[in-house]
């Protein structure tokens, strides 16, 4: 059975030609990239070399890329790293409802320290209100962090107006943009972004590989403790090949940011246009244009988005419901329940997410078939 993979946003695979750059590093270029010798230095030239590729995709220096293990270190690393190192400034951190978990949870364990966490609402759209925003900054805020795009309804939140209100206040601004890396030309110094977090397996790179950067200047602990890796900031040998393709996939992907945006919206509009022309009771989630290229968020009144997703699955054509870390419980999800949709409504949403590999006759084939499921579901239920 060909299969139809439509969940970009959960992960992507790791394309040909990155996978070529790596393979060298797991075998005949192996060296730590610490040690003196010739395959040691060859590994360290080419940790060196991904972090020009990942700056440059950035518009920011070398030296403000720090290499992790992925989005949710970088998360970690930053937020944490940062309330640790500036507390003596203030406890108090701004952040949306609508995080994904790396962010909340790392609040929520801030809060436990001592830290004084704002949770932004979102509207119906799931965009947060620059105007509730100014009202949350107290004298005491030293970060704001809010996320660029968000994973499961692809809505775009005010990146620069954010980061525009959290300079005028002196505050530093942090976005998690591993959704919207390789979907959105992102330039961290016209837009005023302090630290941003990315990561390699959600733009066609390996997976447990990422990056953060942070704007030179600004002070943060580690939070792995160990060697002085990564000038003191994360400790442990490289993951060379996993760096050396971090760094290929992201050059791949800026340099096609604009093609790779004009294919995935064409398929989602598509996508759209005839799930509402096929399907009565449906209700888009996340913002109608303000959204991911890629990114189709659907409720489907009546029916388990769960149902619907494994229905699908059997069929060979691979979707998400919530987002994967829910995947399991059946909690709705906290971001479609801050856009104010009620738990039946919330459970009821299937995400779709289109990538590179997908084809028009992929999104007549899924919609084809949800149409008939939705239908036997609601039939069902009579
Ligand atoms: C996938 C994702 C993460 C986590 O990244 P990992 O590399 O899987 O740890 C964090 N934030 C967002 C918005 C994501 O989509």
């Amino acid at each position: 059975m060909n299969s139809i993979y439509l969940d970009h946003a959960a992960t992507t695979y790791t394309k040909q030609e990155v996978l070529k750059e790596m393979l060298p590093y797991f075998y005949q270029k192996y060296g730590n990239a610490s040690s003196i010798y010739t395959i040691g230095q060859e590994s360290k030239k080419a940790v060196e070399h991904s972090r020009e590729q990942v700056a440059k995709a950035l518009g920011a220096l070398p030296e403000e890329i720090y290499f992790t293990s992925g989005g949710s270190e970088s998360d970690n690393l930053f937020i944490a790293g940062f309330a640790r190192a500036n507390k003596r400034k203030g406890r108090h951190i701004i952040t949306s409802k609508i995080e994904h978990m790396a962010v909340l949870k790392t609040c929520l364990s801030l809060e436990k320290e001592g830290f004084d966490i704002t949770y932004l609402n979102v509207d119906k759209y799931g965009m947060i209100n620059l105007e509730e925003l100014k009202r949350a900054i107290r004298n005491d805020t030293i970060l704001i962090s809010v996320m660029y795009a968000n994973n499961e309804i692809g809505t775009i939140e005010p990146i620069e107006e954010i980061a525009k209100i959290a300079k005028e206040h002196h505050i530093v601004f942090h976005t998690d943009a591993v959704q919207a890396i390789g979907n959105i030309a992102i330039d961290v110094k016209k837009q005023n972004i302090d630290a941003l977090s990315l990561s390699g397996h959600k733009f066609y790179g390996p997976k447990g590989v990422g990056a953060l950067y942070v704007r030179k200047g600004i002070n943060f602990e580690p939070i792995i403790h160990g060697g002085h890796q990564e000038n003191n900031k994360r400790a442990g040998t490289e993951n060379v090949p996993g760096i050396v393709g971090l760094g290929k996939a992201i050059e791949l992907s800026t340099e096609n940011v604009d093609r790779y945006y004009q294919k995935l919206q064409k398929l989602r509009d598509v996508y759209i246009q005839k799930v509402f022309e096929k399907i009565p009771d449906v209700k888009l989630n996340g913002h109608p244009t303000i959204r991911l290229p890629g990114n189709a968020n659907i409720s489907f009144s009546g029916i388990e988005g769960e149902t619907l997703l494994l229905l699908l699955s059997a069929n060979g054509i691979y979707t998400s419901s919530g987002s994967a870390c829910n995947s399991g419980s059946s909690n709705p999800s906290h971001v479609l329940m801050a856009t104010g949709l009620s738990p039946e409504l919330a459970r009821s949403s299937l995400r779709v997410t289109f990538g590179e590999e997908n084809k028009m006759e992929e999104v007549e084939e899924t919609v084809e078939k949800l149409e008939t499921f939705v239908k036997k579901l609601r039939g069902a239920e009579k």
